[in-house]
């Protein structure tokens, strides 16, 4: 089969025996692919610095009809981030971002909105556009809204209403949504309380366009909140742990 190209961000690296490296990139016409890159950790020359964690890449590779498993021919480096690679905190931010992708995504299922959406979240922590937790936030709502899991946050899921003085809300990981002190006299299992910023917060995020982040104000309280929401849905949703959660300070 001819030789494809496409754009693609370095998801995760290992090592195949003694010679090759087996790479997982998100691409912009193939969604995510799995690849073999033949002599890279021998021959330095071919693949020198280009197959790192979240380098923008423009590969060439060999689509295969009988393996899953195809080569990688050539990586030509459209951007390597360094920025995010001397800073410990971007670093994370970044990895994050990319272990996300990794797991919420199926082989060969192309999303050139997803891949754009990537792209900017990694330029934007690569010149610190946003502040980094709050990129991992906009980024991860806007990957869910994608993706078909938006969390329905317009009300309680039982009495449809939002802020009713006194009453306390919880986001149930299991049902998707807000539920309310009143209609769930006891908390179950799993949900977390949420307080009414942190939900009018996440909801400004879920409609709002991407140049317009740093017009968000986001507290450290509602930060924090919509972290761990964040990763408790993760964990609900995906069946595991999303690794890179737990490096961020
Ligand atoms: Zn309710």
């Amino acid at each position: 089969m001819s030789l494809q190209q496409s754009l693609a961000i370095v998801l995760q690296v290992k090592d195949h025996g003694d010679s090759d490296k087996i790479v997982t990139l998100y691409t912009l016409e193939h969604g995510k692919i799995v690849l073999i890159a033949k002599g890279a950790k021998r021959s330095k020359k071919r693949f020198v610095n280009k197959l790192e964690l979240f380098s923008l890449l423009v590969i060439h590779f060999v689509p295969s009809r009988h393996s899953s498993l195809m080569r990688l021919d050539q990586a030509d480096l459209q951007d390597p981030f360094p920025r995010l690679r001397e800073n410990y905190e971007l670093y994370i931010a970044a990895s994050l971002l990319c272990e996300l992708v990794l797991h919420w995504t199926r082989e060969h299922d192309s999303d050139e909105v997803l891949f754009r959406l990537l792209v900017w979240a990694l330029e934007g922590l690569s010149t610190a556009r946003g502040g980094a937790k709050r990129t991992i936030i906009f980024f991860h709502v806007k990957m869910l809204d994608i993706l078909g899991y938006r969390p329905d946050l317009t009300g309680c899921l039982d009495c449809r209403v939002l802020g009713a003085p006194g009453v306390l809300y919880r986001f149930s990981p299991l049902r998707n949504g807000l539920v309310c002190s009143r209609c769930e006299l006891q908390a179950t299992a799993n949900s977390q309380p949420l307080s009414i910023q942190t939900i009018q917060l996440l909801r400004r995020v879920q409609d709002m366009e991407q140049g317009k982040l740093e017009r968000l104000h986001f507290s450290l309280a509602a930060t924090r909140e919509a972290i761990a929401l964040l990763k408790r849905y993760d964990n609900h949703l995906l069946q595991r742990e999303v690794q890179s959660w737990g490096f961020l300070g």
